[in-house]
């Protein structure tokens, strides 16, 4: 019998309505045997995220000031769902101690973790799978990256003892048994380890769209859906900011080539989108899969006559930037000049000390930061086969006035990467989808 690992996401379990077609989903079919729940997001678009709210609530108690007001209404979003449920649950016991917990001085992480833990609660109430607490079974090391060989031992040996269980997501435990959260979005994390853990068939993510789309809906109106991509294109759109998925959440399936499929609560019988190991090139009619991109971004340029037959000049730039920790995204250089795209918060407070250290090692003719940077990442596996796809993208751009900054053509003609000023984002996104997919 087939195995499915489902995760929800936060507007699929906003409000009691959605627990109800979550509910639904979950016990169409009986392969579907682990629920991995994110913490309830927002009902409509100006409502508030419980992790938002959980957030804050820590905030405002470190500095010493009152919670009660967030507090409630944190308590009430769970209360209204388990009595329009009519389930026959209490977590007055447990708001107490989290509240107690929260002014005592927990941390972030611990006061953020609450959301999915209280929603696991009550999504295994309702299903009436067991609960498996994520700070039981997952399990970080010291410097914060996922211990996965403990992880999948322990949550590996639990999923076995449990024919249904709901994990919550987002969050696990230190070594010294403290809770510790994913980056935002982790929830879709938990739902791969747990996939991998499981031994999963398939990995369901549930969200509120139906699939990926080639471009940020947010963005495009109506954008088509991607019917099939592969883990590496996946992961080049979501680093450059299609959200869909978090982009960490591949690396657990992708080792055990467990496929994802991204599907729309809202519209279950829609196919949605599957993320798989490989596919075949012939299989896609269309050149490029998808687009994103994302802004906050700069460029150091530094120039310098003849500094191509100038050896270890990149290494002594690239060194500066390791001194001080910075990782930079793209690197593309022409004979007298090179360029280091890095994310520009990363620059804050070392800007001064960049350019001094450049200046000294490197000897150049100048180096310059310019701000306000937007990546913009044309993605797609059936570039390979086709001529002139870089061309189409920068004509587009041409049309549209928008005024190019950067270009970098990864190795693997997975992609093409453009760099345009902030305030053209929206345009170029526009055009090079209006060009590929009109
Ligand atoms: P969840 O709460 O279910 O985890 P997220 O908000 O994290 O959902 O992700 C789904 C959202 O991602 C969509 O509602 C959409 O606004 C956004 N999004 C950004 N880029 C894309 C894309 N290329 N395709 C589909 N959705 C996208
Ligand atoms: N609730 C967490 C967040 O808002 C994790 C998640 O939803 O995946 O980031
Ligand atoms: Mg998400």
């Amino acid at each position: 019998m087939g195995l499915k690992v489902l995760k929800f996401g936060g507007s699929s379990l906003a409000d009691a309505a959605h627990f109800r077609i979550v509910a639904d989903i979950v016990r169409a079919e009986k392969e579907r045997r682990f629920v991995v729940p994110s913490a309830p997001g927002k009902r409509f678009k100006e409502d508030e995220k419980v992790t938002d709210l959980l957030y804050a609530c820590q905030a405002l108690a470190a500095e010493g000031k009152d919670i009660d007001d967030i507090f409630g209404r944190i308590c009430r979003r769970y209360n209204d769902i388990i009595e329009e449920l009519g389930l026959d649950l209490s977590l007055e016991d447990e708001f107490s101690v989290i509240r107690e917990k929260i002014l005592g001085g927990a941390g972030k992480d611990y006061a953020a973790s609450r959301g999915e833990y209280l929603n696991g609660l009550i999504l295994s109430a309702y299903l009436g799978f067991d609960f498996i607490d994520a700070q039981k079974v997952v399990f970080f090391k010291e410097d914060g990256t996922l211990d996965s060989e403990r992880t999948y031992v322990v949550l590996g040996a639990a999923l076995e003892n449990h024919p249904h269980a709901v994990v919550p997501g987002f969050y696990g435990a230190m070594p010294d048994g403290s809770i510790r959260t994913f980056s935002r979005g982790g929830s879709d994390i938990t739902g791969a380890i747990v996939a991998r853990a499981a031994g999963a068939d398939i990995y369901e993510n549930w969200t509120d769209v139906s699939g990926f789309m080639m471009a940020d809906p947010r963005i495009i109106e109506n954008p088509k859906s991607i019917d099939v991509i592969t883990y590496k294109e996946l992961r080049e759109l979501s680093y450059m900011g299609a959200t869909v998925l978090h982009e960490d959440a591949i690396f657990p399936v992708r080792a055990a080539g467990i496929p994802i499929n991204i599907k729309n609560t809202n519209d279950p019988s829609a196919k949605g989108t599957l993320i798989v190991p490989t596919a075949n090139d012939s299989e896609t009619d269309s050149i490029i899969t998808g687009i994103a991109g994302k802004v906050g971004f700069s460029i150091i340029s530094i120039e310098k006559d003849m500094m191509n037959a100038e050896l270890g000049f990149g290494r002594r730039v690239l060194e500066v930037l390791e001194v001080n920790k910075i990782s930079f995204e793209h690197l593309p250089s022409s004979i007298d000049t090179m360029c280091v795209i890095v994310k520009t918060d990363e620059l804050e407070g070392k800007r001064e000390k960049i350019l001094d250290a450049i200046f000294r090692l490197t000897d150049p003719d100048a180096v310059v930061i310019h701000d306000g940077i937007a990546l913009l990442a044309v993605v797609g596996r059936g570039m390979v086969h086709s001529m002139g796809t870089a061309a189409r993208v920068f004509t587009s751009l041409a049309k549209a006035s928008v005024n190019i900054r950067m270009i970098d053509q990864g190795s693997s003609e997975l992609n093409i990467i453009v760099g345009v000023e902030e305030s053209d984002y929206v345009p170029a996104l526009r055009a090079i989808y209006n060009e590929f997919v009109q």
